[in-house]
């Protein structure tokens, strides 16, 4: 009798462990998940963002300060000049016939600004004795405090750190810099991107001034693969979407659309390299101001949507980091919602067009395995490697303005792409539709948008400089 109640007091015991076990293992409760909802209210508002912009501090075909009125204009809150290695922080004077927009920019400066704003001065070179007419290209800070609007149009000074890796063109964008930072170089393409980020943060980490670093067209000359970017810490955003005709957003028979390493990346760092997600964006990468619509890489095409509580470097950089935004290259979006169960995505829809909202993701149980791609004779080539259907795989389509996706449950994280049955009125490459990409999220392991890294409060000034 002894033994057989303590044979029952053991297996009370065994159940028991078993059942703590299998609470403590299982996945967070439903109940505690609040939803959340990007959606504009008393105190957030979306901000709409170029943040790849070109000028003729570097190659662009325009001034800075009629770039920045071609954006205000159009009713974009924020824009972020990035040029090639460069900030606008120094006095520097030009040929203005030599520069890139030549007379017609100038010209056109003129008419814009006919005041006393624009600087002339006539250079002439002893030896030849040939006059050059040259103009005073204007700071960052002095076309900010023209240009600039508290609470409405916001400049803020950047540079595309311009590297590489042998002949491989690396760039990133970093935002709201105060000093040109020089590409940094590297033993691989992971190696020289990891540099350049640890350099931004560390600035940031020093200074307290928020600040954010961007992967710029991965697919420019082919330069960086899914497996160079997915180990890349620190760099948590990459250019989904560049509007510059040369950049390969599709990709080709050989390389991954930058959207199929969107999903390589994220089914990587969320299962095999505890790495957070990746953040899509779409940007202009504009250089040509003068002759739109054109196939010239011409503002208007890609942009981010903020969610975010004020028009100021801190509160965006915050706002993009927590992954309240979504990217865009013609579609808007009335908001985007989470919930303990769904995933709901509501369009603002154009009259006259339809739209399908596609819900991808990559579930747990996903292949992970990947084989290289090999040219037609059978060899190896360098490139993207090829994986499984399984990353990044369609898990529901809707046509219509509006859609929920149920969450099974085993999904590592779930994204929505929108596409519009419109024509991009003035797209990179022929024929391309408007579109969206919201940011991935993390069923079942977030319990919200996530909270966006330790930021300095900043000045609420319209010139960040
Ligand atoms: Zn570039
Ligand atoms: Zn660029």
């Amino acid at each position: 009798m002894l033994l057989r109640l303590r044979s029952l007091g053991l297996k009370i015991i065994v159940v028991a462990i078993l059942m703590a076990a299998a609470w403590l293992t299982r996945p967070a409760a439903p109940a505690m998940i609040a939803a959340e909802t990007l959606k504009e209210s008393e105190s957030l508002k979306w901000y709409r963002g170029n943040l790849h912009t070109h000028s003729n501090w570097s190659d662009g075909d325009d001034y800075l300060e009629m770039i920045a009125l071609w954006y205000r204009e159009r009713g974009y809150h924020f824009l972020c000049f990035t040029d090639h290695n460069i900030l606008a922080n120094q006095d520097r004077w030009v040929e203005i016939e030599k520069s890139k927009g030549g007379r017609k920019a100038f010209d056109k400066l003129k008419a814009r600004f006919p005041e006393d704003w624009v600087e002339e001065r006539v250079k002439v070179d002893k030896t030849s004795n040939r006059s050059t007419q040259e103009v005073r290209l204007k700071r960052f800070d002095e076309v900010c405090a023209k240009l600039a609007i508290q609470d409405q149009f916001l400049l803020i000074q950047g540079e595309e750190i311009s590297d590489k890796f042998g002949k491989l063109p690396l760039h990133l964008n970093a935002h709201n810099l105060r000093e040109t930072l020089p590409p940094l170089g590297g033993v691989s393409v992971t190696d020289v991107i990891q540099n350049n980020v640890d350099v931004v943060m560390a600035l940031r980490e020093r200074t307290g001034r928020p600040m954010l670093i961007h992967l710029n067209h991965p697919n420019f000359q082919w330069g960086v693969t899914a497996e160079d970017l997915m180990p890349v810490r620190g760099e948590n955003f990459f250019e989904v979407y560049n509007g510059h005709p040369s950049v390969w957003n599709g990709g080709d028979d050989f390389h991954a659309s930058t959207e199929r390493m969107w999903d390589i990346v994220n089914a990587k760092r969320l299962a095999e390299l505890d790495l957070p997600l990746l953040y899509g964006l779409a940007t202009d990468d504009s250089h040509s101001y003068h002759n739109i619509p054109s196939d010239g890489s011409e503002p208007g095409r890609g942009w981010v949507m903020v969610l975010a509580s004020e028009l100021t470097p801190a509160s965006l950089i915050g706002a993009l980091e927590s992954g309240r935004f979504y990217a865009s290259s013609g579609v808007l979006l009335e908001n985007v919602e989470r919930t303990a169960s769904s995933l709901a995505v509501s369009v603002r829809p154009d009259s006259g067009e339809t739209y399908s909202i596609e819900f991808i993701g990559t579930r747990q149980d996903f292949d992970p395995t990947s084989e290289p791609t090999m040219d037609s004779l059978g060899h190896e080539r360098t490139g993207n490697r090829r994986y499984s259907d399984s990353i990044g795989a369609t898990l529901k389509t809707v046509v219509g303005p509006k859609a929920v996706y149920d969450f099974r449950g085993d999904e590592l994280y779930v994204r929505a792409r929108i596409t519009s049955s419109r024509r991009h009125p003035n797209s990179a490459i022929a024929g391309e539709t408007e579109r969206a990409w919201t940011q991935p999220i993390r069923p079942w392991v977030e319990s919200s948008f996530p909270k966006p890294l330790l930021l300095g409060r900043q000045r609420r000034t319209p010139c960040p400089c």
